[in-house]
């Protein structure tokens, strides 16, 4: 179904949605193009000039009111999201958790939109900087995380006096079903969120195409963000950009290995190492890296992988074949060129659904696929490196920069590995660091703006000075 104006509404053709950990149907989705876009934007344009009146204790608790009913839906919403893309129930639940946070975080924001008074420079003038919604956005949403992805985005946007419409991911609109039937009993105006699903370049390019809409943010991979770029130019709208990346993780020879061994592991094998922020490049000092590649292949030899819905399964599937596809064929190049397979290796063809081992290579080289592209997939791959320089050159060598790793006692080194790794995020001995206070971005191209913290809700203000001089 989706949802314009506060109401459900079907369209003729519907979509089938599937199960990537065996293959089975988990629902249905209606879909829809142009038409329902633009009843959408019409919806969000008419009930913007309501909600930007509207004051921040208001819009504050339709957030609450929302985070209580994601709390008391944590788990249907997890069961919806495991169904559709696979990860363990215990992660999506913690997807649910997270979202909340965001949602109580901005629910304060949007209680604290300042505006400036500026020091003059004519004892007869006022100067103010007002802060006001952009106005109608637009958010396109991708499937790693069907919760979290969307709620990062509408929080502030709610915060900030804005309304939205949100295009899902076609492999999960089920999970967005889910949380606009909780949006719908939050207390929203009919029009301020809005749910599309459907033709992705039909409802992506009238986003782009009717200047009501003031603002695109989007999650999802570069080309895709490169082509909404590009069509945003037409009528000069905002843009916000979470693209992916390639993340280095760099292990020094005095940092801790076996907190090194559970930050890579976690951060690579957390969602099948689907996400942006996973580690892609693991470099480690020539002194440490035989001991660690042991200590690793031992932990990842421990994954235990399955359907997410079963107990104490800790990695689901891929999304699907052709990432599964990807995944294997980077893992046989590699190994083709000299990589050696330590750990996994292989696609799991003993069972239903997109499942591949949790993997681990060494001696991996820059010139290799795995060196350049995103993987996507739960593979590890280890390259040696000898000096701080070298390491750094080795890091910053790729056109990404969105999450850096890097492990190290020494603070001298700490301080220069933060300033010169070229990434939006950079965790110091840490591989947890989202949280909503936080920016969370990229450089290069990974993309543009910042979600998460104040930046996240200055995305959707615009500022506006003022003069005023006594008449
Ligand atoms: P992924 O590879 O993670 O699926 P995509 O960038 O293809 O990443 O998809 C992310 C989101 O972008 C999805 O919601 C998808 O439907 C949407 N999308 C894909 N192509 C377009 C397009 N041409 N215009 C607008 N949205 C698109």
């Amino acid at each position: 179904m989706l949802y314009i104006n506060g109401t459900w509404q079907s369209t003729e053709q519907e979509t089938k949605v599937y199960n990537p950990a065996d293959g089975t149907e988990v629902g249905k989705a209606a879909y829809g193009g142009e038409t329902e876009t633009e009843q959408a934007i019409t919806a969000a344009h008419e009930a913007f000039g309501h909600w930007r009146q509207t004051t921040g204790n208001e819009r504050s608790r339709c957030l609450r009111a929302l985070a209580e009913a994601l709390r008391t839906d944590r788990r249907e919403i997890a069961i919806t999201a495991t169904k559709e893309m696979g990860k363990p129930l215990g992660e999506a639940e913690r997807e649910v958790d997270i979202s909340i946070d965001y949602l109580e975080w901005y629910a304060e924001e949007a209680k604290r939109v300042y505006g400036e008074v500026l020091p003059s420079s004519d004892p007869s003038k006022q100067l103010l900087v007002l802060r006001q919604p952009i106005g109608v956005t637009a958010a396109i949403t991708p499937w790693n995380f069907p919760i979290s992805m969307i709620i990062r985005k509408l929080a502030p946007a709610i915060a900030a006096g804005c309304t939205m419409l949100i295009k899902p991911a076609p492999s999960t609109p089920l999970t967005a079903i889910r949380l606009f039937t909780c949006i719908d009993r939050s207390g929203f105006p009919p029009g301020a969120l809005n749910l599309l699903h459907g033709d992705a370049e039909a409802i992506g390019g009238t986003m782009t195409s009717n200047a009501l809409v003031k603002k695109i943010t989007f999650t999802g991979s570069t080309a895709v963000g490169k082509q909404l770029i590009r069509q945003s130019a037409e009528h000069v709208q905002k843009v916000s950009m979470e693209l992916g990346g390639h993340a280095p993780f760099i292990i020094f020879d005095d940092a801790d290995l076996d907190e090194a061994v559970a930050a890579v592991v976690a951060s690579k094998f957390r969602n099948t190492g689907q996400t942006c922020i996973s580690t892609n490049r693991i470099y480690v000092h020539e002194e440490v890296v035989e001991v660690f590649s042991k200590k690793l292949a031992a932990a990842v030899e421990s994954i235990t992988v399955g359907n997410g819905m079963e107990e104490g399964i800790d990695m689901g599937p891929l999304i699907s074949q052709e990432a599964l596809d990807k995944v294997a064929q980077q893992v046989k190049e590699a190994s083709k060129q000299g990589a050696v397979i330590t750990q996994g290796g292989h696609t799991m063809l003993n069972r239903k659904g997109y499942f591949y081992q949790p993997t681990v290579l060494t001696g991996v080289t820059e010139t290799m696929t795995i060196a350049q592209e995103e993987t996507f997939g739960p593979v590890a791959p280890i390259f040696v490196f000898t000096t701080e320089q070298e390491v750094i050159e080795q890091a910053n060598d790729t056109p990404y920069g969105l999450a850096s790793y890097c492990f190290t006692k020494n603070m001298d080194r700490s301080l220069r590995m933060m300033y010169q790794l070229d990434y939006g995020m950079v965790g110091m001995n840490d591989a947890a660091f989202v949280v909503p206070q936080a920016p969370f971005g990229g450089v290069k191209q990974s993309g543009i703006g910042r979600e998460g913290g104040t930046s996240g809700l200055h995305e959707y203000l615009e500022e506006k000075y003022v003069s005023m001089r006594a008449a």
